[in-house]
Order: C-alpha cells, then structure tokens, then sequence
C-alpha cells in the first residue's frame, strides 16, 4: 500500500519536495510516540467541514481518526462564529423589542427594561457549550477515535498531532481530509487585543455595551456584529472602502434596502472610504479614515472600542504543506481538484481553507461529498446554489445570480417582485420591511437567483435554493401549494410575478 502511494506522490509533486517528503517518511518510524493509530481516514480540524466529514465517513464503514488542536469541538463555526453571533443577534432582538417600545406598541407592557449583559453572555456560552458537546457525543456514537492536538502531517499517509505538553500521537492513514478553516484576517498596522481593538472573536465577548464602536467593514460579520451592539446602546458607525454595504455577490437593490433599514435603526455608514490606522489614548481609540476617492478628505474619529472586521483567511500554519510540496495559491488557500484532491491523491482538502465562500454550509456540503468520493461515489455541488444570509433585522437572504450578474453575463431576465407590505404575515406580525426578488431566464422561466430582505429570510431563502438546485421554473413555485399566512407566500408571488407577469396580492 505505502509502496503504491508513494508512486502515486511521485508522480504528482516536485522533484525538491519528493525528496525532502520521503526522508520525513524514513525518519519517522524511528521516533519515539506515545501512541499510534491505524485509521482510513484521518480528519484535521473539527470545523463544520471537519466533524461532518468525519461522521459521513464513519457512517460510510470507514475507521476515521479526528484531530483538533482547540480544547472544544466545532471550530470556527460553533466556538467564535455562527452560533455565539445568532445568539447574540437573537437575544439583543429582544431586549431592543421590550427598549424600543416595540413590545409596548404591541400592547406588552414591560416596565423598566435592564440589560444584564453577563447573563445575555452566559446564554451565548451555554449554546455554545451544549452544541460542541454535541459533537463530541456523535463522535462517539460513530465511533470516531478524538485525538488532541496540533495535526501536522508528516508523510503521505501519516498525521502526527502534537500536544501543548509536548506529547505527540501519530496516525496512519490510507487517506487525509485537511479541513483546517480559516482566521479573521489581521488589519496592517493595528494589533488586534481583543479589548479595545477586537475582531469578531472579541465583540462577541465584550464585558461592558461601549458607548460608541466603529467597525471596519460593512461585510456579513461587521453588520451583523454591529446590529448586535447597536441595538445593546452603542453608536455604531462601519466604514466601508467599497460603495455599498453587505460584501461579495449581494445584489444591489438588495443591499441599498438594507443600507436604508439599518440606518433607520440608528446604524450609521462611511462608505466609500478606507481606514488608515489607529491609535489607543487614553480609554478611546482614534481612527484615521480617508476618503477612498480622494486622498485629501481625511479625518479622525473616536470610539470606545474598534471592531476590526476585513474578512478571514485559510489557517494552514505547521501543517506539513511545504515539505510535501502541496503549494497554496496566492490566497492562502490549498488549490483542490473537482474531487477535492490535492497534488497528492490520497490528501484531501475542504472548507475554508479551500477556495470558494467561506460557509459553514458549503464546508459541512464539501465534507459530505468528498468522503463520499473517496468510497467511490459521485462528487458535486453547485456552487450556484449555495445560499447566503445576513442574520440581520430583518435578514437578508439569497442564492444563485444577481442582477449586476446577469447584466454582465448578458443573461435575459425577468424579475418577479413581492414586498412583505402586501404579504398577510408579514402585516400580521408588524415586520413588513423589505421584498422578494426573484430573477427567471427570459426564455426558459428557469429561476436564475432569488433575493430576500424581510422577516426569515434565512428560513425562506431554503425553498429557493430547493427550486433551484432541481432546475425548477419560477411557474413551477408560482404553482406550489404554500400553506397561509406565512411569510414564504411572499415567495410564492414573487415566483407568480416572475411567471405571469404580476402578483395576486399586490
Ligand atoms: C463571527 C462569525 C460569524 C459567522 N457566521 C456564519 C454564519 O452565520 N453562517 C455560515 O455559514 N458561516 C458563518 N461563519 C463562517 C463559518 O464559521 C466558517 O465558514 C466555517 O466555520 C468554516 O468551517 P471549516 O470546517 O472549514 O473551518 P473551521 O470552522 O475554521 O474549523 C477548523 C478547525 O480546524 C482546527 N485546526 C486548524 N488547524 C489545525 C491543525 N493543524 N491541527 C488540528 N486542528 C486544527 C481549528 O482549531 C478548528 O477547530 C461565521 C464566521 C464568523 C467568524
């Protein structure tokens, strides 16, 4: 097996690296370990991308060792990521109902309305708690070995994880799945220390609501992050190099509508403009910001804490890449075949640290059908249909082509349009911001991209990425019985709009 493997790493890597790969493999055997393990599978990183593709793979009758080097399970995901911001994002969304007055003018009332911001922490700690401990109780239900520690691997079918006490264990493994994800991505020039100048790891831990917060990057993470601590009393300003807020692949009319309602809820945007440094004096931090345009216009602003937001980058530090002569693109990532392959075979790649969106999702998808693929099985996604959220107020939701997409693609289309104003729902519940947008070939009525801004769009958005994925027509929806009142009959009649021309209710 070693000796047919070893033919196969030949074949694909450079020359200088097949050397220095193969004295690694001569020199291990000789070392000393504590313990050793045979496995089919061994998985670096317990991410979304990582614990999935382990508990597939188990499932699939493969012996699968998983490797973390952080104390809890989850990764990114469920330690610092999804799930302590949703409940941040959801718990803040009902102190602001009772602070605001939303829940009086709902006929609740509550009295004096107090934020005790430890608990609020505390139940963000718990759901983090109790889902990373999920994990660990389905990895033992599937039988997958843990092994603790740093995961480097030092030959074509070996993983060695070395222990913050020194220890190490080594694995041998007919096949490697590095599913290492990602770190927030540092700003030149201002040191992140996670209490005046944080990332999002630390505006989702901070210890008291400062009085003003400024985010770098008007992105997924820094609105969301900033709706948090907006609605908790901070004046909240993000500063945006690019013209518009909301990041990559968003459509436009979307994004101004979310610009238009964040703002309405006391969000405030410098877009267009760059941030050159900052500096801490005195408990306040002071940017310096320029005019992305024009240099000249420059000026200071001051807030209690910063929230350095630009974006994440692949994490494959002490990983063994270099000496097996696996060579990552200038992004940082590990370039993967259709299979997710690297330029050795039998070592894998997925999830963030691979290309595409940075999803939880996309990485679980990846995790799926690559270990599917190494059991001999058909391996495909379409990344078209992977959908996006904003877990905003309301949320913003899309999947497949945008507009601006479509014009440039000089795809024809029509659009199908549906305001929650219109839907019974929406009015029912007081949350009538926003629309559905659906976009359909001219020709065909094949949904091309649906676009939501409304009250569950993150639910809704689901429905769409179903039609899509199954290559429905916007008539095909437009006919689906949808249960009422819900807010997906806002769906529905944007699918009717899109095929017929105009809606039933509006
Ligand atoms: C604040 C925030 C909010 C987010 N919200 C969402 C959201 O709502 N929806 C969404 O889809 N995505 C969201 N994301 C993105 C999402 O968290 C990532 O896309 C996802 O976690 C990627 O999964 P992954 O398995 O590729 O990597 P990760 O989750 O980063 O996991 C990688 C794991 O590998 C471990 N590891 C790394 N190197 C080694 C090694 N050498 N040895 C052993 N272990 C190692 C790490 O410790 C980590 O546990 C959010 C991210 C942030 C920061």
């Amino acid at each position: 097996m070693q000796s047919t493997l070893w033919n196969v790493v030949t074949n694909s890597v450079k020359p200088k690296n097949v050397a220095f790969s193969k004295r690694i493999l001569e020199t291990l055997p000789s070392r000393l370990y504590s313990t050793t393990h045979d496995a089919d599978l061994v998985v670096i990183g317990s991410g979304p991308g990582g614990y999935v593709a382990a508990i597939k793979a188990a499932q699939l009758g493969m012996k699968v060792v998983s490797v973390e080097k952080d104390p809890t399970l989850g990764g990114t995901c469920l330690n610092v990521g999804c799930i302590p911001s949703k409940a941040l994002l959801n718990n803040s969304h009902y102190y602001h109902m009772a602070h605001s007055g939303d829940l009086a003018e709902r006929g609740i009332e509550t009295g004096d309305v107090k934020l005790n911001l430890e608990k609020l922490m505390k139940q963000k700690s718990n759901a983090v708690t109790a889902l990373t401990g999920g994990i660990a109780g389905l990895f033992k239900k599937n039988k997958i070995t843990l092994v603790k520690g740093h995961g480097k691997i030092t030959g074509v079918n070996q993983v060695t994880a070395m222990s913050a006490d020194g220890g190490s264990e080594i694995i041998n493994s007919k096949n490697i799945l590095i599913a290492t994800g990602s770190e927030v991505t540092p700003f030149p020039g201002i040191p992140i220390d996670e209490e005046q100048i944080v990332s999002s790891t630390g505006a989702l831990s901070l210890k008291e609501v400062p009085k003003r917060l400024i985010v770098i990057g008007a992105g997924v993470i820094g609105l969301e992050l900033g709706s948090v601590w907006s609605r908790l009393g901070s004046e909240v300003t993000a500063i945006e190099f690019l013209p518009s807020i909301g990041g990559v692949g968003i459509d436009q009319e979307v994004a101004k509508g979310l610009q238009k309602i964040l703002t309405k809820q006391g969000l405030k945007f410098k877009l267009g403009n760059k941030v050159m440094g900052a500096e801490k004096s005195g408990g306040i931090v002071k940017v310096s910001v320029e005019d992305a345009k024009d240099s000249s216009k420059t000026e200071t602003m001051e807030c209690e804490v910063l929230l350095v937001c630009v974006g994440r980058r692949p994490y494959t530090e002490n990983l063994g890449l270099e000496e097996l002569g696996i060579e990552k693109d200038q992004k940082g990532r590990i370039p993967v075949n259709a299979v997710f392959q690297t330029v050795i075979p039998n070592i894998y790649a997925i999830g963030d640290c691979i290309h595409g969106p940075m999803l939880a999702h996309k990485a679980e998808d990846e995790g799926i059908v690559c270990v599917e693929g190494i059991k001999g099985g058909p391996v495909h996604i379409d990344y078209n249909c992977v959908p996006s959220v904003i877990y905003t107020h309301p949320e913003v939701g899309w999947v497949g082509r945008t507009e601006e997409d479509l014009k440039a693609e000089g795809v024809e289309y029509k659009v199908g349009k549906f305001p929650f104003l219109a839907n019974s729902r929406a009015k029912t519940n007081n949350e009538t911001d926003g629309f559905v947008k659906v976009l359909s070939d001219k020709s065909t009525d094949r949904i091309l991209g649906t676009h939501i801004i409304g009250p569950s769009a993150g639910e809704l958005i689901n429905e769409a990425v179903l039609a899509q994925e199954y290559g429905a027509s916007a008539e095909d929806v437009a006919r689906v019985c949808h249960a009422h009142p819900t807010c997906a009959e806002a769906l529905r009649e944007a699918n009717v709009a899109a095929a017929f021309g105009k809606p039933i209710n509006f």
